[in-house]
């Protein structure tokens, strides 16, 4: 059998392209916004909507206390949560959503499991899981979105290429508020009380059993009275590392 050279040096670069896909580590991307230019300091709060129900706490304090967020949901959530979706559409000044991917499908193109979730694990499915996303949210009629965090907020190197070329930004973070929901309620209090200026806090606003929803609540009013300013994504600058901003 005869292959031109041509073709072998292709195969030659495939295999070393998959090799070194398979050794990169998994990079979980942090996110910071803009200080702000006067006053006590600007914070932006995320809160992923992975799958489940709504924590009515987070939102009806979130509505009462005015306190914009920015929503990561998921084409599974938007389908079971139509109320809450319903809420947040009608305080559009309060609420930006984006897109958390279409299953809840962590953003890494080679097979493996992250916090025991199974990766998309090839490019084809982490393109889907962004694309389904974004056509989950295109259905609500909210504006299409412009960042993208995927399933347990970690990424292979080249998925976050591939998302870049999509045209989104990727969400990373600088405070892990509520870790993962699974901390109680006065650890999630202390640490999003604890945010500084330019700090972006992930908390999750989908698990309404969890005793870290009150955290949630606590931390963010002990913000909003040190005088805190709250900003949503779209209306910051944020600079992340890992190439998922520039
Ligand atoms: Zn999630």
């Amino acid at each position: 059998m005869h292959l031109p050279q041509k073709h072998l040096c292709v195969i030659a670069m495939s295999v070393a392209l998959i090799s070194s896909a398979h050794g990169a580590p998994l990079v979980e991307p942090t996110l910071h916004i803009k200080p702000a230019e006067s006053g006590t300091g600007r914070v932006a709060l995320t809160l992923d909507a992975c799958g489940g129900k709504t924590d009515t706490r987070i939102l009806s304090a979130l509505v009462d206390n005015k306190i914009p967020a920015t929503i990561f949901v998921t084409g599974v959530w938007l389908k079971r949560n139509a109320e809450a979706v319903a809420i947040m559409r009608a305080h559009p000044d309060l609420f930006e959503l984006e897109n958390h991917g279409g299953r809840h499908i962590p953003a890494v193109d080679t097979p493996r499991k992250i916090y025991g979730i199974r990766s998309a694990g090839s490019p084809e499915a982490v393109l889907a899981e962004v694309e389904s996303g974004a056509a989950a949210l295109a259905t609500t009629g909210e504006p299409a979105p412009k960042w993208f965090r995927g399933a347990t907020a970690e990424y292979s190197p080249s998925a976050i290429a591939m998302i870049r070329k999509l045209g989104f930004k990727i969400a990373g973070f600088s405070i892990n508020g509520d870790g993962g929901s699974l901390l109680g309620a006065k650890e999630t209090a202390r640490r999003i009380a604890a945010a500084k200026d330019g700090d972006v806090i992930i908390s999750h606003i989908n698990q309404p059993t969890h005793a870290a929803g009150e955290g949630v609540v606590q931390g963010l009013l002990a913000l909003k009275d040190k005088g805190m300013t709250f900003v949503r994504l779209d209306d910051a600058d944020g600079t992340g590392n890992h190439g998922t901003t520039d």
